[in-house]
């Protein structure tokens, strides 16, 4: 059983937010694609909420003489200072209104204590405290989480690794995510991939003209990335070719948008 776990798509982090992620709109359509598409791969949906009361040790505000991205160590752990975001019950804590919904969606809030902060969706930063998501997750029988949201070299990013270490199979969407910074989001995705993490893998999703698709990046540390697709249908030939010829990732996937906006309507069609 396989869950999709959407990763704070709310107002603070996205365009015109206190705290926005850039281009976090572009996730939108990626996240919405799936649902609408893919439904059959997931038997439930979990959504997580940032939800900080007003005093919340993570706010710069919150600090004398301390300014939004300081560090300070907060417990005996580092802790960045953000500008206040999500506070609850606020504008900025809701879920964006792009965001496609269902009445049966699960929402997970985090980041409630005002002494620690929640960048994972699982438990508290200093991994005392668990919210209901893994309880959640093993009620429901689910064993493959797909993870995506805001940001890829935080919330999403911890919510990756713990999701593995807790035994779940686990996927990176890639492309329904985005991170703060380039060179976090980087070490992030680098990290993911260096440590090998049992069951972690990294996931792009393509929205083609004709219908998307969901391919897998699997990275291991001893083999050549490679691709395989989750839901192939018409476009199996392809995968397959780009699998066998090119070498490079990012050249595949190139060469396979190319080459599907290239084909008729009628030759893709089964
Ligand atoms: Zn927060």
């Amino acid at each position: 059983m396989s869950c999709l776990l959407i990763i704070d798509v709310q107002n603070d982090f996205m365009q015109g937010g206190s705290l926005q992620v850039s281009d976090s709109m572009d996730i939108l359509k990626p996240i919405n694609t799936l649902r609408k598409q893919h439904n059959n791969l997931f038997d439930l949906i979990v959504l997580s909420q940032d939800w900080h009361p007003f005093n919340h040790m993570s706010f710069a505000s919150n600090h004398a003489n301390k300014k939004v991205f300081d560090t300070i160590n907060l417990n005996g752990s580092n802790q960045i200072l953000w500008p206040n975001h999500c506070v609850q019950e606020s504008f900025g804590s809701e879920i964006h209104k792009g965001l496609h919904r269902e009445k049966s969606d699960i929402i997970i809030k985090k980041g409630t204590n005002p002494t620690i902060d929640s960048y994972s969706a699982f438990m508290d930063n200093d991994k005392k405290h668990k919210t209901e998501l893994e309880s959640i997750l093993k009620k429901n029988n689910i064993t493959t989480v797909y993870i995506c949201g805001l940001a890829t070299d935080y919330c999403v990013y911890y919510s990756c690794l713990d999701a593995a270490s807790l035994g779940f199979k686990t996927y990176f969407l890639q492309d329904a995510s985005k991170g703060v910074s380039k060179d976090t989001t980087a070490k992030a995705i680098e990290n993911m991939i260096k440590y090998n993490i049992k069951h972690l893998k990294l996931t792009l999703i393509f929205c083609f003209w004709l219908e998307p698709i969901l391919i897998n990046r699997e990275y291991s540390t001893t083999s050549t990335p490679f691709l395989y697709p989750i839901e192939n249908k018409p476009f199996q030939k392809w995968i397959d070719l780009f699998n066998k010829e090119t070498k490079h990732v990012e050249d595949k996937l190139d060469k396979a948008i190319d080459d599907l906006n290239s084909v008729t309507d009628r030759e893709i069609r089964p």
